[in-house]
Formats: C-alpha cells, sequence, structure tokens
C-alpha cells in the first residue's frame, strides 16, 4: 500500500504518523511513528514492528514479522542545502521562512562565526589528553 503526499506540502521538522484502519464503526489505531526531517538519511524513514508504537505491536502476531514502513521525501530545493550559510540559501527558501526562524537561524550563524575552532594539534590534545 502506498500513500502520496502532494509535493507541494512541504513538511519540515518533527513529523506524526498515525495510521489507522477506517472500519464501519470506528476507525482502530494500526500504529503510529514519528520522525525528525533533519535526521533523515538519504531521503529515508525506515519503521519496522519494533520501531512503531505501541509497544505491543511487536508481540502481536497478526503484524507479519517483516512489517516495514518507507517513508520518502524528496528535497523541497534543488540549490539548498542543510549545510549552506544563510545568506546562500536561495530566495525562494527564505520566503518560506518565517521571521523568527530566519532570525534564528542568523544567530547561530553568529555564534558558529565567533567560536574559535581548534587547529589539529589543539584538536589532538583536547581528544586524547
Ligand atoms: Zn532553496
Amino acid at each position: 500500500m502506498s500513500i502520496e503526499i502532494p509535493i507541494s506540502m512541504s513538511l519540515g521538522g518533527d513529523i506524526y504518523f498515525r495510521l489507522k484502519h477506517k472500519g464501519g464503526m470506528k476507525n482502530k489505531l494500526i500504529c503510529r511513528f514519528a520522525v525528525n526531517t533533519s535526521f533523515v538519511i538519504d531521503n529515508i524513514a525506515t519503521f519496522t514492528k519494533e520501531t512503531v508504537d505501541p509497544d505491543k505491536v511487536a508481540k502481536d502476531a497478526r503484524y507479519h514479522p517483516d512489517f516495514k514502513i518507507e517513508v520518502f521525501f524528496s528535497d523541497s530545493c534543488p540549490y539548498c542545502s542543510p549545510e549552506h550559510r544563510v545568506e546562500k540559501v536561495c530566495v525562494k527558501c527564505i520566503s518560506r521562512m518565517e521571521e523568527e526562524e530566519l532570525e534564528n537561524w542568523y544567530k547561530i550563524q553568529e555564534i558558529l562565526d565567533g567560536h574559535d575552532y581548534p587547529n589539529h594539534e589543539q584538536g589532538v590534545m583536547l581528544n586524547f589528553n
């Protein structure tokens, strides 16, 4: 089974899913799971019986042993990446940010710019002594 979310819907941050079986009288929870888009690697998040809620799903024989949910993402912008400095984020992405979010990104950039990074010798001293 595949559920597709329209590509025009931009999602980011914590996303919470609840899968329900649509019943005649009431909808019954199949499972629920959450993902933060910042931690999605290669645009795919995978969940198994052991990684969804509630915990009883893992022991429930009605769920196939190979039960798996895959959530596929696509990048919302072909030009920007999370590693970019705020000044290098494209106009389209900047326009989607709220003012407070943009201010926070500038503050983070300022903190990172003002931080002294150790050189190789200092790094060795910090990590191995
Ligand atoms: Zn962009």
